[in-house]
C-alpha cells in the first residue's frame, strides 16, 4: 500500500490551511510520519490528523441515515477530506440506500453520480466481482432505468440512443448478477 492508497486517497486529508484545500498525505509509510500537504508544504502532526479524522466521523454518525443530513456532512467536509477518503465514501454509500423510491429526476441523477463515484474506488479496492461493487450496482441500475424510461417518454432521447443506453444497463445488470452470485475473478494488479 502506497501513502495514495493505490491512488484512490482512501486516507488523504485536504490543507485547511488559508484555503490551500491541496492534499495532505504522510511524508512517508512510517505509522508516526508528519502529514504534508502538497501544495503549500505545511506539515500535520499524525495526532492531529487523527483527532481531526475522529471528529468528523463522529459528525458523519450523527447524520443517521437522513438524506438531508448526509448531504449537508458531505458539503461540510468536502474541505477537509479528499472527496475518495474512506469516510466520505462511507457517507455516500449510507446515502446511496437512503436514497429510495425516488419520483424525480435530480434524486434519481443524484443516485446515480454517488453510484458511479464510490464504483469508481471500489474497482481497486475490491477489483472483480466483489459483493460491495454487485450491491451498488443494484442500487444504481433502477434508478438509471426510471431517469431513462422518464427521458424517452419526454421524448428528450432518440429510440438509436434509448437501444443503446438498455444494452448498457443489461450489461451493468449481468455485472451486477455475476457479484451477487459470487464469482469471484482474480485480477492481479
Ligand atoms: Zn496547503
Amino acid at each position: 500500500m502506497d501513502i495514495t492508497d493505490i491512488g484512490t486517497n482512501f486516507d488523504t486529508h485536504l490543507c485547511e490551511l488559508n484555503n490551500c484545500f491541496e492534499n495532505v498525505l504522510p511524508e512517508s509509510i512510517e505509522t508516526n510520519a508528519l502529514w504534508i500537504c502538497n501544495k503549500c508544504k505545511k506539515k500535520y502532526s499524525p495526532k492531529e490528523m487523527t483527532e481531526k479524522e475522529t471528529l468528523i466521523e463522529q459528525d458523519l454518525e450523527k447524520s443517521n441515515s437522513s438524506i438531508h443530513d448526509l448531504e449537508e456532512f458531505l458539503k461540510r467536509t468536502e474541505n477537509k477530506l479528499h472527496y475518495n477518503h474512506r469516510l466520505m465514501v462511507k457517507a455516500k454509500v449510507i446515502l446511496i440506500n437512503s436514497y429510495h423510491n425516488l419520483q424525480n429526476k435530480k434524486d434519481l441523477q443524484r443516485k446515480g453520480d454517488l453510484c458511479d463515484s464510490v464504483l469508481k474506488v471500489f474497482d481497486v479496492h475490491y477489483p472483480g466481482y466483489s459483493e460491495i461493487r454487485g450491491r451498488i450496482l443494484f442500487e444504481q441500475a433502477p434508478s438509471q432505468f426510471i431517469l431513462l424510461q422518464m427521458d424517452f417518454q419526454e421524448q428528450t432521447v432518440p429510440l438509436e440512443d434509448f437501444k443503446k443506453m438498455l444494452i448498457n444497463l443489461c450489461s451493468k445488470l449481468e455485472d451486477c448478477l455475476m457479484c451477487l452470485h459470487g464469482q469471484g475473478r482474480l485480477i492481479l494488479k
